[in-house]
């Protein structure tokens, strides 16, 4: 069965329509109907699709991207991009319960230490994983890997149904439901949906479309990444440098220990990175090299470089009746902690546990979704607040800010609970912890 409608899917669009059909989906040539929408299939709506079909198999689950979503092929979509994700513990928790950690981990490289700096001051403070009892403090995953584990695995999921390339048009709320307005090439589709979950990414215009506001703060920042060569391997070891003009990190990549890459997530004004994006590769490195020093020892080559405007972006409204907003498109933060797949992860394993739990209501009824913004509302403060502080602290030249941050890398440092703390937010245990209770297998 399986087989048959994975074959479907790689077909073009009258195949996937029919694949739909099943005893909660009626079709007939331009409507679709089935228990659960979510726009947009980058990382976190893939792994939401992933995490609601496996704890409620009974649901039909259709996921909509703009994107190709080709099973063992590269995506081109945005999330899948050159970046590389730091998965924190908790998050790997979740994905083993997914079932797709052991092919996850095979580009993954473990954190065996986190490097705390700050430049101008000596010292800084070490995470080791071996004070927290664990494995590794996370893994370094390179996002297209991500994407080809996460896509494959979908297809292999009898209850979800990819419909892509595909972009949502228009979403109106119905009495109980949604009603979604698709484009599919020339086609223009009509899919209706007990529950709608938007995770279009940052700019969200569904999410605009539908009056809901967001609290924005932008940094004036912006984050170039690369992974750069190294003339030694990194160890294991991921570095969080503090500068006057923004954060930078070092996430060691190759998938061990002894790795020689590092993936860089450079934070700069956005002027100054301008600047920096056009040097030539060996001026760029010589600029890194001054900045970061000689803790990786030289940096000798750098990758394809890219960069992402820096803000601070939070909905005023993540659920109404049938609606829930997700991901990005819910809250977008610095990746200066690498919190905002992590946290959103965590968003996903709750809602599908909300969701999962008896009750005679609609899927979409508000006494279910509240039940998730119950479950989540505490996690996303402390992590949202948790980002932005260590942004803005260790942002800035302004005196009274630079010796608060030298006092808090003294604090880190001295005070067990304070470094316990900041090491049990990186790791994603900051939060309350997700189980998912699978109510069926597959
Ligand atoms: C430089 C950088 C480094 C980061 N590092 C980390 C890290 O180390 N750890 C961590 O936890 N987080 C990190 N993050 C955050 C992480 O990347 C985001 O949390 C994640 O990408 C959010 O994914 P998303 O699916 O919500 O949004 P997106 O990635 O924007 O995906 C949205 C998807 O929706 C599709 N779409 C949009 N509109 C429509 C429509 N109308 N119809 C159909 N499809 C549509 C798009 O094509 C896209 O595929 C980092 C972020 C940045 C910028």
């Amino acid at each position: 069965m399986a087989q048959t409608r994975n074959n479907q899917r790689q077909g073009d669009m009258e195949p996937l329509i029919k694949n739909t059909m099943n005893e909660n989906a009626t079709v007939n040539s331009d409507t679709l109907d089935t228990d659960i929408a979510i726009i947009g299939g980058g990382m976190v709506g893939a792994a939401q699709a992933a995490l609601l079909a496996q704890t409620n198999p009974q649901w039909r689950i259709t996921l909509l991207e703009t994107f190709p979503m080709p099973e063992g092929k590269p995506s081109f979509q945005p999330s899948f991009d050159d970046r590389s994700t730091a998965i924190a513990q908790g998050s790997v928790q979740l994905l083993q319960q997914l079932g797709i950690w052991s092919q996850l981990q095979q580009h993954g490289t473990p954190i065996d230490q986190v490097h705390v700096s700050d430049k101008g001051h000596l010292g800084g403070a070490l995470i080791d994983r071996r004070e927290h009892h664990v494995d590794a403090l996370g893994y370094v995953v390179p996002n297209a890997w991500i994407g080809r584990v996460l896509i494959a695995h979908l297809h292999q999921l009898a209850n979800v149904d990819i419909v892509a390339p595909a972009t949502v048009e228009q979403l109106q709320p119905q009495a109980s439901g949604a009603r979604l307005q698709l484009r599919r090439g020339e086609r223009s589709l009509t899919l209706t949906t007990q529950l709608a979950i938007i995770a279009d990414g940052a700019q969200s215009p569904l999410r605009e479309s539908l009056g809901i506001d967001c609290q924005l703060q932008s940094y004036e920042q912006t984050a170039i990444i690369a992974n750069i060569g190294l003339d030694q391997s990194h160890k294991g070891v991921a570095y969080e440098r503090f500068t006057d003009q923004g954060p930078m990190a070092l996430l060691p990549l190759g998938g061990s220990l002894q790795g020689q890459t590092s993936a860089l997530v450079w934070t700069q004004p956005k002027a100054e990175a301008e600047t920096i994006l056009a040097l030539s590769d060996e001026q760029f490195l010589q600029q890194l090299q001054q900045r970061f020093g000689y803790r990786l020892g030289r940096f000798v080559s750098v990758g394809k470089r890219d960069s992402y405007p820096l803000s601070l972006s939070v909905a005023k409204e993540q659920i109404r009746s049938s609606l829930v907003v997700m991901g990005n498109a819910a809250h977008f933060l610095h990746p200066v902690a690498g919190q905002g797949f992590n946290l959103a992860l965590r968003d996903c394993a709750a809602l599908a546990t909300s969701l999962m739990e008896k009750g005679d209501s609609a899927l979409g009824a508000l006494p279910r979704l509240n039940r998730y913004m119950e479950l989540q509302r505490l996690d996303q403060q402390a992590t949202i607040h948790f980002s932005d502080q260590l942004t803005k602290l260790f942002s800035t030249a302004s005196l009274p800010q630079a010796a608060l941050r030298a006092l808090g890398f003294v604090g880190l440092e001295c005070v067990p609970p304070a470094k316990h703390w900041f090491t049990r937010q990186t790791m994603g245990a900051g939060g309350r912890q997700q189980v998912l209770n699978p109510v069926g297998g597959h």
